[in-house]
């Protein structure tokens, strides 16, 4: 018996709301709020003729604005409120979380929207210098958070989506079934779907393409090392999906997980591409399309990525056209017992049997579905410890009973082929 507040109703969100409305002995009121409210109407009125046992209401809320979100949470009294909107708001839910003493659960870690201003930009620089690498987001802004969420005994899960949180999620299970110690962990994902479109990204694409775009990273021994980006290539034979390119990037889980399993000798991250997606970047970003600072034109002030957003397609329309599979896991290699030992986590997921079920395309869903399944973990006090907390630093083993139960379905290859 819970009450969630959801915020955003983008892709990933409307697969999240629809998944907590399939376990609605968890869930049993839940309100989505997001800027357009329409769109939470809409989905409200989808699940409604279902026949879901969930009751469901809808708000607009400015989540950039921590008064607006206390006034809805106070009135609202959820026991979580669930930020899939996007990494800018991160703080301000927080902020409201804390305020309103409410357990806060989001998908990706915060960034700012707006990577010029002079105040963000100064501890960006520093934390660039101490820290090695140059990603917009990092654990900082939101680990900062963990006394205050501590002193008040409330609940922050971090990145509870596919990857981050997934990946967390079965590098703790490694940890805990299959290894006395890890020695690397290369994280793959794959996305072998075809939309049709020459270029469209997958999920919201200013957040896409600025990760996309960045340098990489990968963390050996402690430290980063940073490359350019797409410098380093592999091709890897993808179970279900078949051979692809992939490329090294920086990604926040390696972050936490260099925190957290400090013994780790080598934490990368790799997700494919196609050549058509690669050009398509390059060209955007030479010719100045990817700036996130305003420029003025006809008299009106634009930030380029926001109006390039506007010509993409939206992701959450890229299900009934979307064919293929998805990849993503883990390959660790260490020991057991004395002995040498490697293996492979991974789920598959099929685009079209998501837009089946549910109206979306796998990235959505597989983003969704652990969201879901965090906030489930937290709301029903298994995953429930006053702090602030990434996915690997719970019991890993209900989370990846509920991937099963919830379409997410993982399997281990103990004799993988590794990454060079
Ligand atoms: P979308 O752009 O599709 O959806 C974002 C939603 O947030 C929209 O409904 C939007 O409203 C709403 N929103 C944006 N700004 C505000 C605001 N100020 N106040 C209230 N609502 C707001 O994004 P996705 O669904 O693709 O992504 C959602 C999140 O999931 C992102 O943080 C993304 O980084 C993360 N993600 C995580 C992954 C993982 O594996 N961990 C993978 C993929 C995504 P409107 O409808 O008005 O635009």
């Amino acid at each position: 018996m819970s009450r969630l507040l959801v915020i955003g109703c983008g892709g990933v969100a409307q697969v999240a709301i629809q998944k907590c409305c399939q376990n609605s002995e968890t869930f049993t009121e839940l309100m989505i709020a997001s800027r357009t409210e329409s769109k939470c109407i809409e989905l409200k009125e989808k699940i409604e003729k279902s026949g879901s046992p969930v009751k469901l209401s809808t708000a607009k809320v400015d989540a950039d604005s921590k008064d607006d979100l206390v006034k809805l949470i106070s009135s609202y009294k959820p026991d979580a409120v669930l930020n899939v909107a996007l990494p800018y708001q991160d703080l301000t839910i927080m902020d409201a979380c804390l305020e309103c003493k409410v357990d806060y659960i989001d998908t990706a870690n915060y960034e700012p929207e707006d990577t010029d201003d002079p105040e963000w930009r100064a501890i960006y620089e520093k934390r660039c210098k101490e820290k090695g690498f140059t990603a917009y987001f990092d654990y900082s802004w939101q680990w900062a958070y963990e006394e205050k969420f501590k002193a008040a005994g409330l609940t922050a899960l971090l990145g509870t989506g596919f990857d981050p949180g997934v990946t967390s999620v079965f590098t703790a299970y490694a940890a805990k079934h299959y290894f006395d110690e890890i020695d690397t962990i290369d994280i793959l994902d794959c996305n072998g779907g075809d939309h049709g479109y020459p270029f469209a990204t997958n999920f919201n694409p200013e957040i896409n393409l600025r990760e996309v775009s960045a340098n990489g990273s990968y963390m050996e021994n402690g430290k980063w090392v940073e490359t350019k980006p797409m410098e380093i290539k592999r091709v890897y034979n993808f179970p279900e999906v078949g051979e692809k390119d992939m490329y090294l990037l920086h990604h926040e889980e390696i972050e936490a997980l260099g925190r957290n399993f400090p013994g780790v000798k080598r934490i990368r991250f790799f997700m494919t591409f196609g050549q058509s997606y690669l050009t398509h970047m390059k060209c955007l970003e030479n010719v100045g399309m990817l700036s996130t600072s305003p420029i003025n034109f006809e008299g009106k002030e634009i930030v380029p990525i926001q109006f390039l957003k506007a010509l993409l397609p939206d992701p959450a329309s890229l299900g009934p056209r979307t064919v293929g599979k998805t990849n993503i896991g883990c390959i660790f290699t260490g020991r057991k017992d004395g002995r040498e030992r490697k293996i492979y986590i991974y789920n598959v997921c099929d685009h079209q049997e998501c837009y089946k079920e549910l109206g979306s395309q796998a990235i959505s869903y597989t983003t969704g579905v652990p969201a879901m399944i965090g906030t489930a973990l937290v709301v029903k006090g298994l995953w429930k410890k006053p702090g602030v907390f990434t996915t690997d630093e719970f019991d890993p083993d209900p989370y990846m009973e509920m991937l099963n139960t919830y379409g997410l379905p993982w399997v281990v290859d103990e004799n993988p082929v590794l990454v060079e």
